[in-house]
């Protein structure tokens, strides 16, 4: 069965001011579509690799042929992220976890307004193009990474919690070279009720 690209779970403008519109429908409609599509065709030569989950073709890459694995890394990457991406975002969304993921954030990090510079920081200094993540990472702890491209967590064992996409993609058109300034106001769009799910799922 052919990998599908999954409907924003809100609307274009949803996230104004802080990612537009225009972004938003070439972030999703352009590159996340196209991940899709690359996937597609890159698992034509693989019909053993079709029937299986995108969740199990990243997690397991060892068991996707050398020819086809770097483009499975890219495409399965960038369609995995990209999906969790629109889920770490929501409208009327940002400020502060509470609960249990709070707890665990002020545990890990010190205090939250810390957690955010660290993420931050992640995400500046990823050079070039990638991502910063919060994740469970392989012993189970909390921790904060950057992943290069399309290279995904759940490809070395850890459980993403968070994402932030630091592709110019994700933020040109509005903050052009600013990546310090989409970063800032990215965490106005932070869908903590997903981060507390996903906490609760993964712990
Ligand atoms: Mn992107």
């Amino acid at each position: 069965m052919a990998h599908e690209l999954p409907p924003l779970p809100y609307d274009y403008s949803a996230l104004e001011p802080t990612i537009d519109e225009q972004t938003m429908h070439i972030h999703h409609d352009k590159h996340h579509a196209a991940y899709v599509t690359n996937l597609n065709k890159t698992l034509e030569s693989a019909p053993a690799l079709q029937g299986k989950s995108l969740e199990d073709l990243l997690a397991n890459l060892s068991a996707v042929p050398d020819g086809i694995r770097q483009a499975v890394i890219n495409n399965g990457g960038g369609v995995f992220n990209h999906t969790l991406f629109w889920e770490f975002m929501a409208p009327k969304a940002g400020g502060e976890p509470t609960g249990e993921v709070a707890t665990a954030i002020n545990a890990a990090f010190g205090n939250f307004a810390a957690f955010k510079d660290k993420l931050s920081n992640a995400g500046m200094t990823r050079f070039g193009s990638g991502w910063a993540w919060l994740v469970f990472d392989k012993d189970g702890k909390l921790a904060i990474t950057s992943t290069a491209n399309q290279d995904s967590p759940i490809s070395i064992g850890q459980k993403a919690l968070l994402g932030v996409d630091v592709w110019e993609h994700a933020y040109y058109l509005k903050y052009q070279n600013r990546r310090a300034d989409y970063l800032a106001a990215w965490w106005n769009v932070v869908n903590w009720a997903e981060v507390a799910a996903r906490y609760a799922r993964f712990k």
